[in-house]
């Protein structure tokens, strides 16, 4: 197993210093700070309270300390679960965040979620993904839909890293119109009988148990008929999975999850039997916000490694970040990633405040993942042929952050559910 740098954490949490108060205002007006702004210490800070700003740089502080580069690298060359610094963030409390107070959460909202994703994407995207994952869209889902005594079977747990959760919408023909998906959960002995197969489960092998989207009723294409169960995977009857390779995020495996006959209690169901497609909405809310905040995070990883290469490669006896050619495309990195940034608060702080978000949280995902897709071609193009090296972050940085153009959503299902929200 590789071990982090450190080996010990010694980041101190504060975390009831970050935690959400009643009488804490939501505040949104970003204020230009002078001078340069080519790393993260001199951005804007949104003005963002100081219970947010302290739950920022608390992470920021654990990234720097547990995500060494050479660390990050060799989990991902070895293909291998995050495992000490995804106990590190249960030992310092994070996983539990989201969740509500009463079940050993801290009742964080959206905007805390984004800027935990940013920080983590920017020292280890694949952490980023196993905790979006098991948080966000296991979490979140039994956080939402659970009932009470579900919810204190698994949140607390999953707040202490003991057990892990996943989720499964996409099926082999059927993901971008998820009216359609064919796996059925079928009424017996006083709970469901589940049958179908799930595409692309992310950290189902690691999981306890599995957000599982089935057909219970109803015609398909219709959006109504869809229950949303918590399947167990660990030893149950009915389930086998087969990895699949792929492109990047190599620490966090994908499979093709089978269930045949899988039996789940009544008392697993979560939201309302034939009328899961608001809850799943609601989850995928939220991943997409943190899915746009990790497109922040991984892009501005890119910008300041990109930066630092550009200022130490001397190429005809001149730094060759004074050739402007090179110089303007690490300038449009940093434009692209302060605007991904912009996108990706707006559409969480309107979250937070409970207002009505879906397009602006679909289009934040949308452009942040296309965005970053750019700024990781500039980042390899600016670092030569060294930028193409597996012994520099920007070639997994690259290949990673391509997953946000497609997981929990791709950017054409997204141009289409807003072209909707437009009235088009
Ligand atoms: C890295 C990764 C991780 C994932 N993790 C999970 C997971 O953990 N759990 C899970 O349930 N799913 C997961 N997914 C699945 C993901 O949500 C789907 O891949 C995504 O929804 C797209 O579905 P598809 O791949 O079947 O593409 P398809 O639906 O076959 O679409 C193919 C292409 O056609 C486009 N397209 C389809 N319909 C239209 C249309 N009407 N108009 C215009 N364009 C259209 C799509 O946007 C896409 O570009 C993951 C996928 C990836 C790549």
């Amino acid at each position: 197993m590789v071990t982090s740098q450190t080996g010990t954490r010694s980041v101190s949490t504060g975390i009831v210093a970050w935690c959400p108060s009643e009488a804490a205002p939501h505040r949104y007006s970003a204020i230009s700070s002078p001078g340069p702004s080519d790393c993260r210490e001199d951005s804007v800070d949104f003005c963002l309270e100081q219970r947010r700003l302290l739950l920022r740089d608390s992470i920021r502080d654990f990234v720097k300390k547990e995500c060494a580069s050479t660390f990050v690298r060799e989990i991902d060359r070895q293909a291998e679960w995050p495992a000490t610094l995804y106990e590190g963030l249960a030992e310092l409390g994070y996983l539990g965040i989201l969740f509500p107070e009463e079940y050993s959460g801290v009742g964080c909202d959206a905007l805390d979620l984004a800027l935990v994703a940013e920080e983590l994407s920017c020292g280890c995207y694949a952490l980023a993904v196993a905790y979006r994952q098991s948080i966000v869209l296991g979490g979140m889902s039994v956080a939402l839909g659970g009932a009470d005594d579900l919810k204190r079977e698994v949140l607390p747990s999953v707040a202490e890293g003991k057990t892990t959760l996943t989720w499964a919408l996409t099926e082999r023909d059927i993901s971008s119109d998820a009216g359609y998906i064919t796996t059925v959960a079928r009424p017996e002995g006083g709970g469901y009988v589940v049958n179908g197969t799930k595409m692309f489960i992310y950290g189902a092998d690691r999981a306890d148990h599995c957000t599982v989207i089935a057909r219970t009723s109803g015609e398909p294409g219709d959006r109504q008929g869809i229950t949303v169960l918590l399947v167990p995977l660990k030893g149950t009857p009915g389930i086998s999975m087969r990895p699949l390779r792929k492109m990047g995020t190599w620490p966090v495996k994908a499979f093709e999850l089978q269930l045949r006959d899988v039996a789940v209690p009544a008392t697993r169901v979560l939201g309302t039997v034939d009328e899961g497609w608001s809850l799943v909405r609601g989850v995928l809310d939220l991943e997409y916000i943190a899915s746009a905040a990790s497109s922040v995070g991984i892009s501005q990883r890119m910008v300041d490694d990109a930066s630092a290469y550009v200022k130490q490669r001397v190429q005809f006896d001149t730094v060759i970040g004074k050739f402007q050619a090179v110089a303007h495309m690490v300038v449009d990195m940093l434009s692209d990633v302060e605007l991904m940034r912009y996108m990706t608060y707006r559409a969480a702080l309107m979250h937070a405040q409970g207002l009505p978000c879906t397009k602006e949280v679909a289009l934040a995902k949308l452009y942040c993942s296309r965005s970053s897709e750019r700024v990781g071609k500039n980042g390899v193009q600016v670092m030569g042929g060294y930028g193409y090296m597996a012994e520099f972050d920007m070639e997994r940085n690259y290949r990673d952050s391509r997953r946000e153009a497609f997981a929990s959503g791709s950017s054409l299902e997204l141009h289409g559910l807003v072209a909707k929200l437009m009235g088009l």
